[in-house]
């Protein structure tokens, strides 16, 4: 009987006939319920919510549990830190993190069933940038690719990162030109710091963030990522220079904070969402993902050149026909992994 792949509020994956079962990043608690590991790739909160559940044996990298506990302020409950590159013997299969991209601590990991080597992406960039590495191909023949697809269409159109780097730098000099302080909202986690990195290297100017991206800045920092930054909840911001300020703010956050009161100010927006809505609110927007865009995502799988491919959150039938129609590999959406084949499956695997 072969191993199982599906999606069950989480990546399921279940050897037979002994009913081994692991989980990667479930999506609520339940779903690790009755689970022998559960995995996590990364430290957004979309995909670790299991860290601090006593219930279930948690693995990922050290810094993904840290930097999960400076997103979060909980505690990870009962982690084994992997070691990228690593094989390890996990329940009985052999399992391997290798690096994602995305963010620090990120990582795709592969499952060497007896059957099937199963290779997860999480969430991946496969784009050198400063705070990352892209994302690693494995040298292994992978029969299942389970890959995310965020932005996973071909509708959303995405500049070069080095344009869209540029055009925030043009917007900045401008902004403080005209006595503006730019304040810019955008992902505290990754985002943030491949921003503050790209401005320190750019700009001599201070650069302002709040408490909690402070903290994931530090944890950056303490991973060799060089990263220069003020945190305006606690430095003494009556030496405040608005003409040499750039301020940055979580993405959701609203309001401006009170130093900024009487100052003129430019609002911007750095987030991959930019390319899908408009943030009528903000001056300019600036669609820069650390998730990879859709060809970016055809061309990791072409190149890993998998059996099959199940695709995973965003758009994920749209990604499974760039895949299907570009790499003439057999691709649908994990959600109906487990629904009866297609003809064209049906014929293609009965050949
Ligand atoms: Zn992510
Ligand atoms: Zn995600």
């Amino acid at each position: 009987m072969p191993t199982i792949v599906k999606y069950e509020k989480g990546v399921k994956l279940v050897k037979k006939p002994e009913n081994l079962s692991f989980i990667a990043d479930p999506t609520t608690n339940a779903a690790s319920q009755g689970s022998h590991a559960t995995f996590i790739t990364h430290a957004h909160t979309d995909h670790s919510v299991a860290f601090p559940d006593v219930a279930t044996k948690v693995y990922s990298t050290k810094v993904a549990s840290e930097l999960y506990e400076k997103l979060t302020t909980k505690k990870p409950k009962n982690t084994h830190y992997v070691n990228f590159g690593k094989t390890q013997k996990i329940e009985d299969i052999d399992v391997k993190f290798i690096p994602a991209g995305h963010l620090l601590g990120a990582a795709q990991i592969l499952f060497y069933f007896p059957d099937m080597t199963v290779c997860y992406t999480g969430d991946i960039s496969t784009e050198e940038m400063i705070t990352v590495p892209k994302a690693t191909i494995p040298d292994d023949d992978i029969d299942i690719l389970i890959t995310e697809a965020t932005y996973g269409t071909k509708d959303l159109y995405f500049d070069t990162r080095e344009r869209t780097k540029i055009s925030l730098l043009k917007w900045i000099a401008e902004s403080l030109q005209e006595k503006r302080t730019p304040v810019i909202n955008l992902g505290h986690l990754g985002p943030a710091q491949e921003t503050i990195a790209f401005l320190n290297s750019m700009l001599s100017v201070d650069i302002l963030c709040d408490t909690r991206t402070s903290r994931i800045n530090q944890t950056y920092k303490n991973n060799n990522i060089s990263l220069n930054w003020e945190n305006f909840e606690e430095t003494d911001v009556s030496i405040f220079e608005p003409e040499n300020t750039i301020v940055l703010l979580p993405r959701a956050c609203n309001n401006l904070p009170s130093f900024l009161d009487g100052y003129k100010v430019s609002r911007g927006m750095v987030t991959g969402q930019a390319a899908r809505f408009a943030y009528r609110k903000f001056d300019h927007t600036f669609p820069f993902s650390m998730h990879a865009n859709s060809q970016e995502l055809v061309n990791h799988a072409e190149k890993i050149q998998p059996k099959k491919v199940y695709t995973l959150y965003g758009f994920d039938s749209e990604l499974a026909a760039l895949i299907r129609h570009q790499l003439k590999i057999p691709s649908r959406p994990l959600k109906f992994a487990e629904k009866k084949p297609t003809l064209d499956e049906y014929l293609n695997e009965n050949k």
